[in-house]
């Protein structure tokens, strides 16, 4: 028998720092319907947490059996293989969760299914690969600023992984001349993440992101940076297409629009025509930075499609689904 991807029934799990987003379907439309998705607050008790997370897939697995898992996590996370801590979150800072095991518990508590497991980027930018805007690209970047700023996505059409994963999130950009604001990054203070993540910007222009007036210099310096760090990720990894998502590039009162008309103008400016290519001159750029298509639920179905793509690989799948367009 064969079985189609998009006929694979599984659940999804956007493990983000705030709260974790869960859903069981087959494709991005199964996700908008009520009965099918839940949210929890992630909270500073991860065993707690799991074992919520562990009894509402349980009950949806009663009606209908799982394929298989997908876990889109916040990180730093382990995605080896045959490593001790694999399907852990690491290091994180976040109170409760450091060296926390979410594909474990998970796994025995759902019947040994298949888990996928990877970053909330990279699950987010194979979401956008199977139903959005990086359909048919097979080299692509994802990003998302909120909370903290992360990036993932695919080089040949593999998710992008290596010594452990990349950390975009995490660049050293040239400070904009007049710009004394220290950062808010604890590791390294102005980095990428230290500068524009939500909370830089709230203590930046001590207001959150979605009340900061059109004409603060806030956005300059945010679009600016935005700008800075895409035109290193054009020259490191030579993406096709750069998606940002998360909520900071709604950009509240100066909105979306504009917003990103104000990234794509500072990574022309920074790369002054150097990188030749029709995406990057002119307005090609409209189509080559781009909000995710996905919209707010890239996350949630991004960790579907982790579910769906485990199932490829997983052995007691592997031999009877095959995995169309992937
Ligand atoms: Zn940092």
């Amino acid at each position: 028998m064969v079985v189609e991807r998009k006929d694979l029934f599984v659940g999804g799990i956007e493990a983000g720092g705030t709260k974790f987003v869960c859903a069981v379907g087959r494709a991005p439309e199964d996700v908008c319907r009520p009965e099918n998705r839940t949210e929890f607050p992630t909270g500073d008790n991860p065993g707690q947490l799991i074992s919520r997370v562990i009894d509402w897939f349980a009950e949806k697995q009663s009606r209908e059996p799982l394929s298989a898992i997908g876990i889109a996590s916040f990180g730093p996370v382990d995605l080896e293989k045959g490593s001790p801590r694999y399907g852990h979150i690491t290091s994180t800072p976040k109170p409760g969760w450091a060296n926390t095991d979410l594909v474990g518990p998970i796994q025995r508590g759902l019947g040994n299914i298949p888990v996928g497991f990877d970053t909330d980027v990279n699950g987010a930018g194979l979401g956008e690969y199977f139903w959005g805007n990086a359909s048919g690209l097979e080299d692509f970047v994802y990003i998302t600023i909120g909370t903290g700023i992360g990036a993932g996505g695919m080089a040949r059409g593999q998710l992008l992984h290596g010594l452990v994963h990349p950390e975009m999130g995490h660049l050293r950009l040239p400070r904009v001349a007049g710009d004394e604001f220290p950062g808010v990054c604890p590791y390294h203070k102005d980095c990428w993440e230290g500068l524009c993540s939500g909370p830089a910007i709230l203590k930046r222009a001590g207001t959150p992101a979605e009340k900061i007036p059109p004409d603060h210099p806030a956005w300059k310096y945010e679009t600016q940076y935005i700008g800075y760090a895409i035109a290193n990720i054009v020259c490191t990894l030579s993406p096709r297409r750069v998606i940002i998502g998360g909520s900071v590039r709604k950009a509240g009162q100066l909105g979306e629009e504009a917003f990103f008309h104000a990234v794509r103008e500072h990574v022309q400016t920074t790369l002054n025509n150097y990188v030749v290519s029709p995406s990057l001159l002119g307005d090609g750029v409209h189509r080559y930075i781009v909000p995710p298509l996905l919209g707010d639920n890239a996350g949630v179905c991004g960790a579907l499609a982790l579910g769906q793509l485990e199932c490829s690989i997983a052995e007691e799948c592997r031999e009877k689904v095959q995995l169309i367009n992937y």
